[in-house]
């Protein structure tokens, strides 16, 4: 039950739904009912809606494209905050390129191309947003988002804070921000070098071939379930299992890319977990190597 107070504070900071599936609002199209998920607008409102829910203690999630996250069934007792109002992206007084947190890694990539800034055109075809790809430092093709990141404006304990790059650990989808509550990302300044458009394009365009032809796997998912372990793609181990195509309910490893599960269209959270844990279960059992989750279980 949530507290009557909250509601009428939360009214005064921005917009928000009641009771929203999660179905609706994560790729894998999994997830029961939030009893509420709040919209800001802009990194004020966003700040107001943390702030709230920390005043209230009201478990939250802050969820941008909800791209890398597996939400449960039922039972949910948090609200989502959703970063996809902040979605501005410019070029900054101190020269660097910044984006608010729910900028889409498509449009960020576009927008630095658009003025010649080189770097980043390897994320292009990752569904996520900037907040998101910074907490699991997203990448693709040997290419990283952390490597280009200057500073961070973030949410810390309620007080806004600029964390520099010194500051910043990154790791292999794993940065500062992982699996820690503690943070809100507000937006990102990256330094980017100016290069030729021909020569970003091209890079570009590589990237979208690329994936095209190894990460088309036709159903709803959060991409790769499974962080690589050392140099073994967990793709490959799956796969050295039998596993291609294992299914629980409407849960499968996919038949393309066996390192994302899929969902065929019913599936549950309760089936995705099911075969995490039996793919985990095998591999170990096959090779001893116990696959780390890369997606994120609310
Ligand atoms: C088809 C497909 C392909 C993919 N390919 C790749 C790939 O090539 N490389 C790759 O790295 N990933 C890939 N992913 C995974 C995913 O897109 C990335 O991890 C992405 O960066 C997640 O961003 P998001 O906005 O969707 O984050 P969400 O899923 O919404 O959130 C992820 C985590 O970040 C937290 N979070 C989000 N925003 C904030 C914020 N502003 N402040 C604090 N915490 C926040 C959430 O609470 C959650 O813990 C793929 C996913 C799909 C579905």
């Amino acid at each position: 039950m949530i507290n009557p107070q909250f509601i009428q504070k939360l009214k005064q900071v921005c917009e928000f739904d009641k009771n929203v599936a999660l179905k609706e609002k994560t790729t894998f199209r999994i997830g029961g009912k939030v009893p509420f998920f709040i919209k800001p607008m802009n990194s004020q409102e966003f700040i107001d809606a943390v702030r709230l829910c920390q005043n209230f203690r009201i478990k939250y999630v802050i969820m941008g494209a909800g791209s890398n996250v597996l939400a449960p069934d039922a039972n949910i007792d948090f609200v989502v905050i959703s970063t996809l109002g902040l979605n501005k992206c410019y070029i900054n007084r101190l020269g660097f390129l910044y984006a608010e947190a729910g900028v889409r890694l498509a449009d960020l990539v576009r927008f630095a191309t658009n003025n010649e800034l080189g770097g980043l055109e390897y994320l292009i075809g990752i569904p996520g947003t900037v907040g998101g790809a910074v907490v699991m430092n997203a990448g693709a093709f040997g290419s990283e988002i952390g490597n280009f990141v200057e500073y961070i404006d973030i949410l810390e304990n309620g007080r806004m804070v600029r964390l520099k790059k010194e500051n910043l650990f990154w790791g292999y989808r794993h940065s500062t921000f992982t699996n820690s509550k503690k943070y809100a990302i507000i937006g990102v300044g990256f330094w980017l070098k100016k290069e030729r458009l021909d020569v970003i394009t091209k890079r570009m365009q590589y990237a979208i071939l690329l994936r095209a032809k190894t990460q088309k796997v036709g159903y709803p998912s959060a991409g790769s379930v499974f962080k690589k372990s050392g140099d073994l793609a967990p793709a490959y181990l799956i796969e050295q299992c039998g596993l291609k195509g294992y299914t629980v309910g409407g849960a499968q490893v996919s038949t393309v890319h066996s390192g994302y599960i899929v969902n065929l269209g019913y599936s549950t959270c309760q089936d995705v977990l099911k075969v995490i844990h039996y793919v985990r279960n095998k591999v170990k059992e096959n090779f001893g190597v116990t696959l780390e989750l890369e997606i994120i279980v609310l």
